[in-house]
């Protein structure tokens, strides 16, 4: 047996139904505030992450699936789609083509992690990104609008965390502020933080190392230091969220490791998920554009990790189960000669409908119709054959009737519960 590749896995049926249920509320949610779809390839030139993930990010420099092809080209497996959203943004002059580019992607990504529950090396997100508008109300939508996915997909006890780590104008003097305040300490820091300090010092509030965190603690906030424009700006999101009546939690710690991030930042966490508890995250990128060769135009987008979202579902919701609504059943050559007929017409007709395919007794096929759930079996025998019926036996009552077999689709839509 060759098993699957370490941190990837297979999403097997009875397990699907969930990820469906995840999928199909996210494109009805996001269409709803008029985003529209757009799919890029898995693959992409590899300097493009460089470029926007950012050259000293763990992503980049770590994590990333990245290779020569045999043309002698080194790509990358795409480890997150703002960069590929950016360049498809850019590349296809979406700005003319939209009159506000308001975009989602849904697909996998990759990232050589040490896998754990709820991380993995291939996941998959939704990603949401908006082009263009610098205005907070924006900011307001795309929070309200994974405030809304958690919500519609029945998730509770999720808690919305901002932040606001300013632009370039405001952000040296902070992370100045970091330095000075980190003073000697900054060697009893773990050694990524120690290089941290010295190439983006605001990536220290990443550190998961439990000994670096009371000295993390006692450092700078990020909203003490914001320039006039910046600090309207997050007042200006926060009075949204006031009016949009989003519970919020403002924290400092929460920067976010990618190079290319400006003002709002936020998460939405889950309670009960352990470690890996961030459902989505995203933020502001006015900027990026700009820096892949575009023109200077303002972004802000989120990511949502569907494997999370799917460990968050309510455990006792069943999702999309798919029971047979009706069952056919057969004895004798002819009989199962019409049965599979009046099988085929019941499927064409819209009707759930299953079968056994082997010629097996019918105490066997009434087994099997039970073990799929069918609430309905139509049996099909000599007698039935002979009056042109089918005997239809609801399986919850075990009431039996006659019905003609050109009535036989009628009956079983019917019966459906509206
Ligand atoms: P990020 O792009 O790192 O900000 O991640 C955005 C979201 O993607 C996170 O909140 C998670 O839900 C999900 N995510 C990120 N990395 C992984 C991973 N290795 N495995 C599963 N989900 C992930």
């Amino acid at each position: 047996m060759i098993p699957a590749v370490r941190g990837t896995r297979d999403i097997l049926p009875g397990e699907v139904e969930r990820w469906q249920f995840v999928e199909d509320t996210a494109r009805r949610v996001f269409e709803r505030y008029g985003y529209a779809e757009l799919r890029t390839p898995i693959i992409e030139r590899e300097e493009l992450f460089a470029k926007s993930t950012g050259e000293t990010t763990d992503i980049v420099q770590k994590e990333m699936y990245a290779f020569t092809d045999k043309g002698g080209e080194r790509v990358a497996l795409r480890p997150e789609a703002t960069p590929s959203i950016v360049r498809a943004f850019i590349e296809h002059n979406l700005e003319q083509a939209m009159a506000v580019p308001k975009l989602y992607l849904y697909g996998p990504m990759f990232r050589h992690e040490r896998p754990q529950k709820g991380r993995y090396r291939q996941f998959h997100q939704l990603d949401v990104e908006v082009f263009g508008v610098e205005d907070a109300s924006i900011d307001a939508e795309v929070l309200d609008l994974g405030w809304a996915l958690i919500g519609e997909l029945g998730i509770r006890g999720a808690e919305m965390v901002v932040n606001s780590v300013g632009c370039p104008a405001c952000r040296p003097a902070f992370s100045d502020a970091l330095v000075a305040a980190l003073g000697e300490d900054v060697r009893r820091l773990c050694g990524d933080c120690q290089r941290r300090a010295t190439s983006n010092p605001l990536r220290i509030f990443d550190c998961k190392v439990a000994e670096d965190q009371p000295i993390i603690d006692r450092l700078p906030h990020s909203i003490d230091y914001l320039c006039g424009p910046c600090r309207a700006h997050f007042d200006e999101v926060r009075r949204y969220l006031g009016l949009y009546a989003i519970p919020y939690r403002v924290s400092h710690r929460l920067v976010r490791g990618l190079d290319y991030y400006r003002r709002t930042t936020f998460e939405v966490l889950a309670t009960g998920l352990g470690a890996q508890n961030a459902l989505l995250g995203g933020g502001r990128y006015d900027g990026l554009v700009k820096q892949l060769g575009g023109l200077d135009r303002a972004g802000i987008g989120f990511a949502a990790g569907i494997e999370r979202l799917v460990l968050a579902l309510p455990a006792e919701v069943q999702y999309g189960t798919a029971r047979p609504e009706v069952f056919v059943a057969a004895l004798g050559d002819d009989a199962r000669q019409a049965a599979f007929v009046l099988l085929r017409d019941l499927r064409r007709a819209g009707v759930h409908a299953q079968v056994d395919y082997e010629a097996r007794s019918l105490k066997a096929q009434f087994k099997r119709a039970d073990r799929l759930g069918a609430p309905l079996v139509l049996v099909l025998g000599d007698d039935e054959m002979a009056r042109g019926e089918v005997t239809a036996k609801d399986m919850t009552t075990g009431a039996q009737e006659a019905v003609p077999r050109a009535e036989a689709i009628g009956y079983c839509r019917a019966r459906r519960v509206p």
